[in-house]
Order: C-alpha cells, then sequence, then structure tokens
C-alpha cells in the first residue's frame, strides 16, 4: 500500500498563493469567518531579522495526514468521522461526524479560533451549527451598490450555492459541507482516486509541491526525501519537528529551507 503524502520544495516555492486559490475552486471552500478560516491549504508569512539582514519565508500549509493522527483518535463516534484510508489519507466524512470539535482540539496544527489563539493557521475549520454555509451567496445587497448582482442573484441565476461549484462525487464527502460539521484537506482523494493529482500540486507554477508515495524510492517524492535532509512541522505557529521527535509523524516534508541549503542549490 502507497503511504501518500506531499514533499515541498521551499526554494521552488514564491508564495504566489496559487494553491491556495486552486484548493478553494476545488473543494468549494468558503470565506474566513468566526475565527475559522475554511483555507485547506495555507500559508505561514515569518519575516526573520533586521534590516538589511532579513528574511521572508512563505511556506505553505495543509493537513498533515499524520501517521499517528491525534484528531482520528478524539473522534468519538462509531464508526469513526475522522479515520486513516489504508493508503494513509486522514479522511473525513460529513455523515457520521456530530461537529464536537474534539478532531479540532487534539490536532497541533488546528485552532478552534485562529484569532483568539493567535495561531499561524488551523488545518480543521468547523461550520457552525447556526450559520448557512456560503452566506456570501445567499446575501441580497449589491455587491457594489448601484452596479452589480448581489450573490443571492448569481446563486439563483446559476442555479447553485456557490454557483459554479465543482461538483466532485465522492462516498464520504459533500463537494459542500453541511452545517454542524468539521472540513479540512482530504488530499483531493475524490481526484487522486482516479489517477489525478491534487489540484493544489497540479496548480503550482513552480512545481513546488510534490504528491506521492514516500515509501516509494523511485518515485519524485521518494527521491526528494532521500536526497535532501526534510523537516515537518510541529505546530500551527510555525515551529519545525526537531531532529529525532517524530511529533504526530506528519506526512507533509519540506525540502531546501533558504538558511541551510541555499548555496548548495
Ligand atoms: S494535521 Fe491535524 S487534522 Fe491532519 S492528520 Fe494531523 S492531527 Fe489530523
Ligand atoms: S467534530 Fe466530527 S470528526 Fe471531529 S471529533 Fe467530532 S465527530 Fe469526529
Ligand atoms: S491536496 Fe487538495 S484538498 Fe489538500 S490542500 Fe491540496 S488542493 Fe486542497
Amino acid at each position: 500500500m502507497p503511504r501518500y503524502g506531499m514533499v515541498i520544495d521551499l526554494q521552488k516555492c514564491v508564495g504566489c498563493g496559487a494553491c491556495a486559490v486552486a484548493c478553494k475552486t476545488e473543494n468549494n471552500t468558503q470565506d474566513r469567518a468566526k475565527g475559522q478560516t475554511f483555507n485547506w491549504a495555507d500559508f505561514i508569512m515569518k519575516e526573520e531579522g533586521k534590516f538589511p539582514n532579513v528574511k521572508f519565508t512563505a511556506m505553505p500549509v495543509l493537513c498533515n495526514h499524520c501517521t499517528d493522527a491525534p484528531c482520528v483518535k478524539a473522534c468519538p463516534v462509531t464508526p469513526k468521522a475522522m479515520f486513516k484510508t489504508k493508503e494513509g489519507i486522514t479522511m473525513h466524512n460529513d455523515e457520521r461526524c456530530i461537529g464536537c470539535r474534539r478532531c479540532q482540539r487534539a490536532c497541533p496544527y488546528s485552532s478552534e479560533n485562529v484569532e483568539k489563539s493567535a495561531a499561524a493557521y488551523s488545518v480543521i475549520s468547523f461550520n457552525d451549527f447556526s450559520d448557512e454555509v456560503h452566506p456570501m451567496y445567499r446575501d441580497g445587497k449589491e455587491l457594489i451598490k448601484g452596479c452589480t448582482a448581489s450573490g443571492a442573484e448569481v446563486a439563483k441565476a446559476a442555479g447553485e450555492v456557490p454557483p459554479y461549484r465543482t461538483l466532485y462525487k465522492h462516498p464520504d464527502y459533500d463537494s459542500v459541507r453541511r452545517k454542524g460539521v468539521v472540513e479540512k484537506c482530504i488530499f483531493c482523494e475524490h481526484r487522486v482516486k482516479n489517477g489525478e493529482l491534487p489540484y493544489c500540486v497540479v496548480s503550482c507554477p513552480a512545481k513546488a509541491r510534490i504528491f506521492g508515495d514516500l515509501d516509494d524510492k523511485s518515485s519524485e517524492a521518494g527521491r526528494l526525501l532521500q536526497k535532501h535532509r526534510a523537516v515537518a512541522l510541529k505546530n500551527n505557529k510555525g515551529e519545525r519537528l526537531k531532529s529525532g521527535e517524530k511529533g504526530t509523524r506528519p506526512n507533509i516534508y519540506y525540502i531546501r529551507s533558504f538558511r541551510a541549503e541555499a548555496k548548495r542549490a
């Protein structure tokens, strides 16, 4: 069985955000609200040093599809709503999820409220029990006063909320989530099972995201892990796991960080 994961080449990533936008369009995620980012693909932006010796890092982040996933252990329903597939994807089932948010509290890369916790990002977001999902498309107000149509009008004309969404079919996941459930990156399993790459990978103009079987030494991802010193994140504040530290055994690896290997590129 493969162990799906991703290698992100930090020297290739220019922080353009194409992956984040691609993920939002592919998976129909909504705008940030109530301390929930709804960004399955996100960034840690870091500025270090003092002028003129300054360094800026844009580090793409997403669910780490951890081998020892605490979100799965924390999920109280049977069968679990947060679970591992045999290929190592941390998958989520909308139907079984009761919205208890235990997974969000257990995940070291998530926060119940990014504004209050001052976290850089949150892998898991929660759709409130009372709020409509994608409220913009239910809003009757003009987008620009006296000028453009409201979101509600656009949605009505398109016959969809949100209009023009990507209509994928997945046995565990609605292409637009419902109220009262969590959501997160599913490694685009709906694409991967059809032999396609995750949409963030396809959309990266710098080819900085490499998806594949990390245990297969002949795959591009496996090859890069052998060639470069790889690091993984420890939490959603940008701290990295130290050498020998396993954490939750994340499967998203970063190679060629600027300081360490820039001269060897
Ligand atoms: S990053 Fe968080 S949500 Fe993703 S598998 Fe790990 S613990 Fe679960
Ligand atoms: S919010 Fe859903 S997926 Fe998360 S722990 Fe509760 S039931 Fe499981
Ligand atoms: S793998 Fe798919 S779901 Fe995950 S961040 Fe990339 S585009 Fe989004």
